[in-house]
């Protein structure tokens, strides 16, 4: 039974969420094995299928209040990474999990194949200018990433990167992941906190999404020729992801290895860890020092007098 609060709506009890959210983290790679996690895994039913759409809406709610504590207090940011296979469910995920955020304290990055000005910067210049400001979240949906899962799958594209030679052979990867893991414990220290989700599909539960979309024309639009193209490099696919992983996941930059064979899961995984994140900040709006309330104060009385005069016969 999950514990319910003082307005009766379902809860998940802090106990609950943390066993959730410990379930699919990853701090140490070494060892990871994809093999070894369940795409269609619930949490031996921590959480009931019936109870997950209020449950979710619980948790975006919370996210909300927490969302406007950071905003406020304007000191930590949040970054959540998404990786994923495509019709993993990154777009809904993202929907679902912001969708109770106000939309000046958040911002969305897509990032596709790169154009001119990110061919012409390093690896990570461009999730570099995409950063969250403090006080903010950034959603990236992909991400640095890439660089060691589509340019790993496909080394060709290496030479659209205009590195010099020298540098192009196999200590790159672990080169990048250095850089990775660098970039990411900065970012910690400057108070980004960073998350990490890989929404972690199965081949079979892709195959079905696709087919989907390919049967329903409402769904037309979400296919792509690409996206079966892709399909059939998906065991180099999840070698990189089981390496990147592996090699990225750190205490300052945890992993997240969502199963996302059921999207209502999968959600509630994700905004479940975001909570448990920001809650753990113990965020608080800032309090005014003496010298601010006087200032408010002051203010205060100015608007009073003012409609007092305007209410005083002289004004008439
Ligand atoms: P959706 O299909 O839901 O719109 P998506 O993230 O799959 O979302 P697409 O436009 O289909 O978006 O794909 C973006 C493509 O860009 C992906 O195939 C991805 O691998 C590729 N991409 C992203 N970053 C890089 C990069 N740094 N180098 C090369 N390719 C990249
Ligand atoms: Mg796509």
């Amino acid at each position: 039974m999950n514990a319910r609060d003082d307005a009766g709506a379902p809860r998940l009890s802090e106990k609950r969420r943390r066993e959730l959210v410990d379930r699919y983290r990853v701090t140490d790679g070494r060892g990871f094995r994809l093999k070894h996690r369940d795409p269609a895994d619930l949490a031996g039913h921590l959480v009931a299928r019936d109870r997950a759409n209020a449950l979710l809406a619980e948790g975006v709610e919370r996210l909300t209040r927490l969302q406007e504590k950071l905003y406020a207090q304007d000191r930590w940011a949040l970054l959540c990474v998404f990786q994923a296979m495509d019709a993993a469910g990154k777009d809904g995920t993202i929907k679902h999990v912001m969708s109770g955020v106000n939309p000046q304290g958040v911002q969305v990055t897509s990032f596709k194949a790169p154009g001119p000005e990110a061919l012409a910067h390093d690896f990570l210049w461009r999730s570099a200018v995409a950063l969250p400001a403090r006080g903010r979240i950034a959603i990236f949906n992909r991400s640095h990433y890439e660089e060691v899962l589509v340019v790993r799958v496909h080394p060709e594209i290496l030479q659209t990167q205009r590195l010099p030679p020298e540098l192009i052979g196999e200590r790159l990867w672990r080169h990048r992941f250095e850089s990775i893991v660098d970039f990411e414990r900065h970012l910690s220290r400057q108070g980004i906190v960073v998350l990490k989700f890989f929404l972690h599909l199965s081949r079979e539960e892709q195959r079905r999404r696709f087919l989907a979309r390919l049967e329903e024309r409402d769904k037309h639009w979400k296919f792509s020729a690409a996206d079966l193209r892709e399909r059939a490099f998906w065991d180099p696919y999840q070698q990189a992801y089981e390496e990147a992983i592996g090699a990225t996941a750190a205490p300052h930059a945890p992993w997240f290895v969502v199963p996302a064979d059921n999207k209502w899961f999968s959600r509630l995984v994700v905004v479940a860890t975001i909570v448990e994140a920001l809650d753990a900040l113990d965020l608080r709006v800032p309090r005014p020092s003496g010298e601010e309330l006087a200032a408010l104060d002051a203010a205060r009385r100015e608007l009073e007098s003012e409609a007092s005069a305007e209410r005083s016969p002289r004004h008439r």
